[in-house]
């Protein structure tokens, strides 16, 4: 009887031992070559202004979608991430809309709204937070990863995500606009967009 709760322990904590090494094998895999190729300022790439993607451009499509993975598989929130991020000078990033990592191609952006701050800090500008001013509402019009075009329009915190992504294909940090005086009125959630 002894024996056999002593064999039963033993197997769960063999399963249990299984399992995390998988979880932790799975997880320095995936993500893990995203997460190492991130850089920060002042890396000259995030001062490029970033060249448009071509369609026969595989290798920059595939990266975008590991990209994607990476944000889909984060535990810390992140809003977006850009190519120049990871060192590649072209006109692509990931934006997290509705907990869905949506891959954005060559995009335009069209304001429709108004000037409102926006609390931000970026993976490239570790530590650093604070207010931008960013449009409150935009049309967004870009290829995805299967080169549909696709047109979104987005508001309030997924509008800042996309100007803020976008300003990076144009080798602008939000250090260069943020606000001198924390404004006053201020969205809801002052949770900083990464
Ligand atoms: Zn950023």
């Amino acid at each position: 009887m002894g024996n056999r709760v002593k064999a039963y322990k033993l197997f769960v904590c063999l399963i249990v031992f299984v399992v995390i090494t998988f979880l932790w094998i799975s997880d320095s895999l995936s993500g893990s070559t995203v997460k190492e190729r991130i850089v920060v300022a002042p890396h000259p790439v995030l001062r490029q202004k970033a060249a448009l993607i071509d369609r026969q451009d595989h290798e920059a499509i595939q990266l975008l979608i590991e990209m994607a993975d990476y944000l889909d598989d984060s535990v810390r929130p992140i809003a977006g991430i850009s190519l120049p991020q990871v060192a590649v000078s072209k006109r692509g990033f990931i934006v997290m809309i509705d907990e869905e990592a949506v891959i954005m191609i060559n995009p335009q952006i069209t304001k429709l709204g108004q000037d409102v701050p926006s609390l931000e800090g970026c993976l490239s500008l570790p530590g650093q937070y604070g207010y931008v001013n960013r449009n409150s509402s935009i049309l967004v019009e870009y290829h995805d990863e299967d080169w549909e075009k696709q047109t979104l329009r987005l508001e309030q915190l997924y509008a800042f995500a996309v100007q803020h992504e976008h300003d990076h294909l144009d080798g602008i940090l939000i250090t260069d606009k943020m606000l001198a005086d924390v404004p006053v009125s201020t969205r809801n959630s002052d949770i900083p967009l990464e």
